[in-house]
């Protein structure tokens, strides 16, 4: 079919997708300013790509009405055959409802006076006259839009990252998970799986979600599809009679570059590849880079010039970058670990002055900034990496 004529529409800021990134973006600034949200698929949150695993921090009041459980401890399994527990006295993370969560959000950016575009895909931006011109495409037109900004929130495939010419992501880490039915385990308690036959250069996890448990796994290697891992994962005992009720799979970008804007196209969340290096989550840090992103765009649309739009670096650099920066460090340490020193390394884990200060201090968004304490309280960790070393201490 021909595609009809190109309409013009304008706005001071166009968002690009509608995950927990852009629509806190969007709510944020369409208080003030004119705000269209595009997102490519019909629903906010579907298809689901997520384990739903979230630190209260990462979850605005508004959206709570999506928690469905809380953990407070782990279980991690080494390759061998250890098995650490770390419990904390209170509650250290929320399971969601992630599609419910990100439809909270994308409700709350269009109360906010946020224009709503479903099944829309953005493609095509670029800078002219000093607006930016994007096409969307609607039923069988395109639109051009063109707008003052536009935030990139469109997660790891991101064209608002390729049109702004900004780095990809060092590392993609592969995903799938399945939500398995009559699991029979401590609903309190996240399971970790390490080993290079289980999930190569990431970990398996096990995560209770009310009446179901979500059992998947990311993995860094290209050679076998994740789904092979997967497979394996649900043989053990505790899954192989349970019943799969969904899979799903995804992408997870880590590393990211310097800067997430380029003129006055700026990049939020799994676009700006803000996921967290060891854990591969990314609710929080696209929730918090976007509550910040949102801040410089405002100052910029009340006068502050193009200054105003470059302190976003600054901005997420200080509020989670640098952990971000080192975390990745840490990730390139643990990606050449064979299975029998993950297995040393736990050891040491469970050594108690280590246990004590991981239960009473340990943080999901921030297990980085642990590192220089646990090396201090274990200092036979640096025999992994003994650069590793002089980077924490
Ligand atoms: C298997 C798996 C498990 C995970 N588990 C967790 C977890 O437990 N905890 C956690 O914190 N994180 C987890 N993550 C990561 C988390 O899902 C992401 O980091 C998070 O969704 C990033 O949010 P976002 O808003 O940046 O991007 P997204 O949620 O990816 O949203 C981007 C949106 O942009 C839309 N879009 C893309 N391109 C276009 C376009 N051209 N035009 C219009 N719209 C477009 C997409 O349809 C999508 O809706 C997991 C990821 C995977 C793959």
């Amino acid at each position: 079919m021909r595609e009809r004529p190109a309409v013009a529409v304008r706005s001071d800021v166009l968002v690009v997708g509608a995950g927990p990134a852009g629509s806190v973006v969007a709510c944020l600034l369409a208080k003030k300013h004119d705000v269209v949200i595009a997102e490519e698929h019909p629903v906010p949150g579907e298809p689901l790509q997520c384990a739903g695993l979230v630190t209260a921090r990462g979850v605005p009041a508004s959206a709570r009405k999506s928690v469905i459980g809380e953990v407070r401890g782990v279980r991690i399994h080494s390759p061998l055959g250890f098995v650490l527990d770390l419990e904390a006295k209170s509650s250290r993370a929320f399971v969601l409802d992630r599609p419910m969560f990100d439809k909270l959000l994308f409700q709350e950016a269009v109360d906010a006076g946020a224009v709503p575009m479903l099944s829309s895909p953005v493609r095509h931006i670029r800078t002219v006259d000093g607006a930016i011109s994007s096409e969307i495409i609607r039923a069988d037109r395109t639109e051009v839009f063109t707008s003052e900004i536009v935030v990139g929130a469109d997660g790891y495939k991101s064209v608002c990252r390729k049109a702004a010419g900004l780095r990809g992501p060092k590392h993609v880490l592969r995903g799938i998970q399945a939500d398995l039915k009559g699991v029979d385990s401590d609903r309190d308690f996240v399971e970790v799986f390490l080993g290079r036959d289980v999930a190569p250069g990431f970990f398996a996890w096990a995560v209770p979600a009310g009446e179901l448990t979500r059992v998947g796994l990311c993995t860094w290697d290209v050679q076998h599809a994740p789904a092979q891992y997967l497979k394996r994962l649900l043989s053990r005992a505790e899954y192989a009679r349970a019943e799969r009720v969904s899979t799903a799979s995804g992408m997870i970008p880590i590393g990211p570059g310097k800067t997430a804007v380029s003129g006055r196209v700026l990049l939020v969340g799994d676009a700006a590849c803000h996921a967290k290096p060891l854990s591969g989550g990314g609710v929080y840090t696209g929730v918090k880079g976007a509550e910040l992103c949102a801040q410089a765009i405002s100052e910029f649309l009340g006068g502050g010039g193009e200054n105003a739009l470059r302190a976003y670096d600054s901005l997420w650099n200080e509020a989670f970058g640098k952990e971000l920066t080192r975390a990745f460090r840490i990730r390139k340490v643990f990606v050449n670990l064979n299975d029998k020193k993950i297995d040393s390394a736990l050891k040491l884990f469970a050594e108690p002055d280590v246990r004590r200060l991981l239960e009473s201090q340990g943080d999901i968004d921030y297990p980085a900034s642990l590192a220089s304490s646990v090396l201090k309280l274990a200092p036979r960790l640096a025999k992994f990496s003994p650069e590793i070393i002089e980077s924490f201490l």
